[in-house]
Formats: structure tokens, sequence, C-alpha cells
């Protein structure tokens, strides 16, 4: 049973005021607030338990060790994937899709190989293809979203080439909610011998997530938007890529051997785990997916189905609000421009006297605001613990940004 109010509890800053009125956070599309459960977890982590993980042969050393690798396996858990060998952790997506594109891709790709791309993808899944793309002479490749916000899977796969290496795109769009079905693109590249990277930032969110199922080769998540720590993060990469990945950066834990004349690697994940990691904000991650595994997946999907249904109706009845993307099925995030001169800015600004936090702005998209031909949107996004009220909150206070704007 999704208990919302038990579940709200669960969250201390949404008792919070903010400008003098209760806290309405619909920025969960950026960053989601955290459940005591994390706090605890963390703060155990730092009064209790802390010390730097692999490396001691003392206790607290062992412990932190313990707590921080249980991790591999609840993200592997949480992720469905085949052996926790194949999770590496990292501090979020966008370095998870760094170092895919240093270590897998870079020493393989060559110039005129192409990388196929949505327009809707986040600067994450762009930049670092744009580095191999000026440094390397790859190519890459736009797909563009329908009218209604969809992502055709089939013109994805008509994009294939024989010079295609890999086809990045994201499950789930940070700006249209678009849900992509990520398992036909799969499937059809694995036909052609074509690896996908995913980037899950958003889709593991509000969706069960089974990368076996999916049949995709990378799969990037964010700790921070998953309940949990900033500086946290996880990758999934199929052990046959992993197995062609070169080291990503070089240091402590990731080698077998240090001379002068040579160095050798650690296998499985550690080798691509150079350094002290966010020993904390690992755990307080894991702590985070066995609170979302705890509330059910199938339950927090349902939920949000419930509340973007909602939402999509309330928006319905405001002539003068244009939402962005309308793809069937779509996750509960509403890009939202006004009619008349109203700013995204602006709308932001007077929706946060009323206590309400929406983001304003590109959403690090920049490709997918020009082919929607805006400059900026005002975006709503909804997480587990948001309720029908604050929709109507949230349309209450865009009533009075188009008196105000219009
Ligand atoms: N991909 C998508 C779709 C996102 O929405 C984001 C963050 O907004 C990222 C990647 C980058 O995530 P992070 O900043 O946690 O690395």
């Amino acid at each position: 049973m999704f208990d919302i109010t038990k579940i709200r509890a669960d969250f201390p800053i949404l008792a919070r005021e903010v400008n003098g009125q209760p806290l309405t956070y619909l920025d969960n599309g950026a960053s989601a607030q955290k459940p005591q459960v994390v706090i605890d977890a963390i703060t155990r982590g730092y009064a209790e338990e802390y010390a730097n993980v692999h490396r001691g042969l003392h206790y607290l050393s062992n412990l932190s060790t313990e707590r921080y690798e249980a991790v591999r396996g609840i993200v592997q858990r949480f992720l469905n994937a085949g052996s926790e060998d194949e999770i590496i952790f990292n501090s979020g997506t966008t370095e998870g899709i760094n170092m895919v594109s240093y270590a897998w891709a870079a020493p393989r790709l060559k110039a005129g190989d192409e990388i196929i791309l949505s327009t809707m993808e986040h600067h994450a899944n762009i930049v670092p293809w744009h580095f191999l793309r000026e440094r390397q002479g790859v190519v890459l490749k736009w797909v563009d979203p329908e009218l209604d916000g969809s992502l055709d899977p089939q013109k994805v796969l008509d994009a294939i080439t024989d010079k295609t290496r890999l086809i990045a795109v994201t499950q789930c769009s940070n700006v249209l909610g678009t849900v992509v079905d990520v398992k036909t693109i799969c499937s059809g590249a694995k036909a052609r011998g074509i690896p996908v990277l995913v980037d899950g930032s958003q889709g593991a969110v509000h969706m069960p997530v089974d990368v076996q199922d999916l049949g995709c080769d990378f799969y990037a998540i964010t700790g921070h938007k998953l309940y949990g720590p900033s500086g946290s993060g996880a990758i999934y990469v199929a052990k046959e890529r992993m197995a062609e990945m070169q080291p990503f950066m070089g240091g402590g834990d990731m080698i077998d051997d240090v001379r002068k004349e040579v160095v050798t690697y650690a296998s499985g994940p550690l080798k691509f785990e150079a350094g002290t990691p966010g020993i904390v904000q690992t755990i307080g991650m894991g702590a985070a997916l066995e609170y979302m595994m705890g509330l059910g997946m199938e339950n927090i999907a349902a939920h949000e189905a419930d509340l973007a249904a909602y939402a999509a109706e309330r928006f319905a009845g405001l002539n003068w609000v244009n939402v962005q993307g309308s793809a069937p099925g779509k996750a509960a995030i509403f890009s939202l421009t006004m009619d008349g001169a109203a700013h995204a800015h602006d709308i932001s600004t007077i929706l946060d006297k009323k206590g309400i936090a929406v983001r304003a702005g590109h959403h690090c998209a920049k490709p997918l605001m020009e082919h929607l031909g805006v400059a900026a949107t005002a975006r709503a996004s909804f997480g587990l613990y948001n309720t029908r009220d604050e929709v109507d909150t949230l349309i209450k206070g865009l009533e009075l940004c188009h008196k105000l704007l219009a």
C-alpha cells in the first residue's frame, strides 16, 4: 500500500516552509529530496563507521569497505544486472557517460565512425560525444522526436549505417518526460552488433529497470535524483563491454601492480574506480535504493502515472499554458511556456514566492530547446512524494503568474 502521508513524513524537508508558505517541491528532475533513512545512513557512515575503503586491515576500514561494497549488490538488484561485477561506482551519470566516452569509445572509434543520439539528450549525453567529434573526427547523427515529443525507435534504427559504432539515448527526457522504448532500440541494435548506452538518470527514478531485459550495454544512474546523496552514482557495464574498456583514471585502488617499468590493473569494476571514492555518498545511495525498492518501483511508477494524468488534465484546462511533450506514458515532468510575454524565469520567481520550487531555463538540453523553438521553459517535475494537492497548488500559482505577467 502506497501511503503517501507516511511517505511524506519520511522526508523531513517536506515539512518546512519556504517564503512563509508550505514547500511544494517540484524540482525533482534536477535533484530529489532525501528520506530520513538516507540521512541516517550518512550520519552513521561518518559518526560511527568511517575510514577509507579497500586499503586498511583495521576494524573501521573493513567495516566501511563492507558497507560500501554491499551497495554494489544493491545496485545490481535495483537494475537487475547479471552480476555485481558489472556495476562501477562514480559520482553520477555525467561521470558514467564520460567514462564510456574515454575508456570505451575513444580508443576504438576513428574518423568517420558514427554515434547516433536523439535530439532530446541532456548535455551529459551530448558533450562527451562532441569531444570525440572534435578530437577524433567522429560523426554525430541526430534523431529528432515526433511532434508529440515521442521518439520513434524505428527512426533510431533507420539511422544505423555500417559506420555506426554506438547508440546513446536517454530512457526518459528530462524536459519532455518522454519515455523512450529503449528495449526495441537495443534489440534492433544488437541484431546489427551495435552497443547501446542508455542514460538512465531520469528513467531509473520513475520506473522499474531491468538491464538484462532491456539488453543495453551501458546504463548510467545518478544517486541524487534517486533520493540519495549528491556525488553518488553508478553505471552498469555489460561484462563484454567492460572487457573492452581501457582504464579511465589512473591512481590508487585500480591497480594490480605498479613498478617503475610497468603497471598492471585490477580486474572488474575496481579498474575503473581510481582513488578514494565517495564512500559515504555511495553508502547513502544504497540506502536510497533500498528505500525505493521497499516502496516498490511498480508502486512508485503507478503513483507518478496518476500524478502525470491528473496534471495533464489540469493543464488542459489552462488554454494559455503550453506543455512541451504529450507522448503517451510520459513521466510526470512538465515543461511549460505561457502565452504572452511571461519568461520562464519570471514564472519560476513568482511560484517561488508561493513556496513552489520549479526549474527555469534550458535544462541542459539546448539542442532540444532549439528543436522546440523555445529559449527556456519552466519545468515542474514530480517525485514519489508529490500529491494531487500539489498539482492544484501549482495550477493556482500559474494562474497568479498569468494574472501578473500576461
Ligand atoms: N541525463 C539526464 C537525462 C539528466 O536529467 C541529468 C541531470 O539533470 C543528467 C544526465 C546528468 O546527471 P548528473 O548531473 O547527476 O550527472
